[in-house]
């Protein structure tokens, strides 16, 4: 830390930008690469301590360059009782990840990670050091017990921002269950996701489930001429002739996986009430009995068919808390290659109202997008720990540089998309409102936070109030989130 502040106060007298980066995998987001070019690079990985994981009271107390293999091998060969909540890949760091808003797999409290945290201590532009929550109080035993402390709580400055350099970070640890338990309902027609939809945020919002994976059963027609021409005419197919598919092929038009954290019998007895409710709301909803695990789970039950995570019926690595980097296969033939390698991913992850028929708008949106720059690949929907729906779009280019042309233009096109809307905050009075993506690549940032314009702009001028009284040199990742210091801002892009 005090080899923070050095560079910090280097950084200051010689107006030299620094970009900080914990462990810099952040692919699909930009990876390490800074906003503005010619940042020098700020590499925490060497900070690597794991200062406490305290399994009586279920946190983690890190450094920068812990990576989630690390914490989770520390965790294990000390035989804790404590699950880490981890990303797709495990590649990355809790600090990194949380600092950029990241998402896991298990449990509403743990899954959203920067919701997650207890506690930071920063490195601010002026050299000063900076503890959040109960770390303020001197000595304080209590710092990863409320994030909050006492007075304003500046911890959000913090993630996808750039008012500091976090050097330590405190995480809530969800505490080991006995058991884990996966089954899936199925629903027979299209309209069917309205209902779904909000059964589903009752069973999550009432802390009954972890994160429900949806899929689509209609998958099955993928290579069935007379489906993929409905699928790619403009607006895709009615709600009619998407049933009378389904109907025609004994599928069903949505499916999704429910998991259930706990004792054996409370998982048992919670599957048995989301049968019931599905039953209850929508007619023809069909229950598949999944598998129930006894935790901690074998390396074998592991490698069993999990390297297609959504939906699968089988057991998905995150899903137990286990980092793994297995999904790279995946994508890779999922994007098509010609030699199954993933070449190039970004993502596009609006949020959107948690409603049945606010997905099967984007999902039109979505397919309506011209072939060539918007490739339909996956939509999947990830349910935030905030309360809102989070529609996925991961977009793939290829190793020709041209192909970088069109991935550019799809993200254009998609953050700058409009729809006619009341959302509030976005177009007035029924006007036209963009996608409002919750994290971006760093080429991406300056649009995705221009679409945050509600009251001219008022959020955006108080972020740069604040980034200029704090950190007058610009110093620190200008241009991180759209908040650009007023010496690098002719620099945004919009
Ligand atoms: C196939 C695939 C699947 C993915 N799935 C997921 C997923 O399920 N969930 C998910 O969240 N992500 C996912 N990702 C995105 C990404 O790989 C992970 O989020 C990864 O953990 C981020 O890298 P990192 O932890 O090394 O963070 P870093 O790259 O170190 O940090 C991210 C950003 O945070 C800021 N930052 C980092 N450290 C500091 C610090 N100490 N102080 C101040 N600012 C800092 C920087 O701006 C940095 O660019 C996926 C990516 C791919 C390619």
């Amino acid at each position: 830390m005090e080899q923070v502040q050095g560079i910090v106060r280097i950084a200051n007298r010689y107006k030299i930008p620094l970009f900080t980066i914990s462990t810099g995998k952040n692919f699909a987001y930009g990876g390490p690469s800074p906003n503005l070019r010619g940042c020098v690079t700020l590499d925490l990985k060497r900070m690597n301590r794991i200062l406490e994981v305290n399994e009586d009271r279920n946190f983690a107390l890190v450094e920068p360059g812990v990576t989630y293999f690390d914490l989770y091998r520390y965790i294990q060969e000390r035989d804790l009782k404590v699950w880490i909540d981890c990303p797709d890949p495990g590649w990355g760091s809790p600090v990194g990840n949380a600092l950029d808003h990241g998402v896991g797999y298990t449990m509403q409290a743990f899954r959203d990670h920067f919701s997650a945290h207890c506690g930071m201590e920063v490195v601010l532009a002026n050299g000063e050091v900076l503890r959040t929550g109960m770390g303020a109080l001197p000595g304080a035993g209590s710092w990863q017990e409320y994030k909050h402390g006492f007075g304003p709580d500046p911890s959000g400055l913090f993630g996808q921002g750039n008012f500091g350099i976090v050097t330590k970070m405190g995480f809530r640890l969800m505490p080991q269950p006995e058991a884990y338990y996966i089954g899936k309902i199925s629903v027979p027609k299209r309209l069917d996701l309205i209902p779904m939809v909000k059964a589903l945020n009752y069973l999550s919002d009432s802390g009954l489930i972890g994160e429900p994976l949806f899929g689509t059963p209609m998958n099955a027609l993928r290579g069935n001429a007379d489906f993929r021409a409905v699928l790619a005419k403009p607006g895709g197919p009615t709600d009619t002739e998407f049933d009378r598919f389904a109907a025609d092929n004994n599928l069903h038009a949505w499916e999704v996986e429910l998991q259930f954290y706990g004792p054996e019998r409370t998982n048992l007895a919670n599957w048995e009430y989301a049968k019931d409710l599905f039953r209850q709301r929508v007619p023809g909803a069909r229950a598949y009995e999944g598998k129930s695990f006894r935790i901690p789970v074998s390396r074998e039950q592991l490698l069993v068919k999990n390297e297609m995570p959504y939906p699968s019926s089988a057991p998905y690595d995150p899903a137990f808390g286990v980092p793994n980097l297995k999904n790279w296969r995946y994508l890779g033939r999922a994007a098509g290659s010609p030699d199954g390698k993933l070449t190039g991913d970004a993502g596009f992850y609006p949020i959107i109202p948690r409603q049945g028929q606010e997905i099967l708008k984007f999902q039109r949106i979505f397919g309506d997008a011209p072939p060539g720059h918007l490739s339909a690949h996956e939509y999947r929907r990830r349910n935030r720990a905030d309360g809102r729906a989070h529609y996925t779009r991961v977009i793939f280019s290829n190793r020709l540089p041209d192909a970088r042309i069109p991935l550019h233009l799809a993200f254009r096109q998609g953050t700058q998309r409009t729809r006619p809307s009341r959302i509030a905050g976005h177009g007035r009075g029924g006007g036209r409102a963009r996608l409002g993506d919750y994290r971006s690549p760093p080429v991406y940032q300056d649009i995705v936070a221009s679409a945050y314009s509600f009251g001219e702009h008022a959020l955006r001028r108080f972020h740069e109030t604040l980034k200029d009284a704090v950190d007058p040199n610009g110093i620190l990742s200008p241009g991180r989130g759209g908040v650009w210091p007023a010496l690098h801002r002719k620099h945004r892009r919009v």
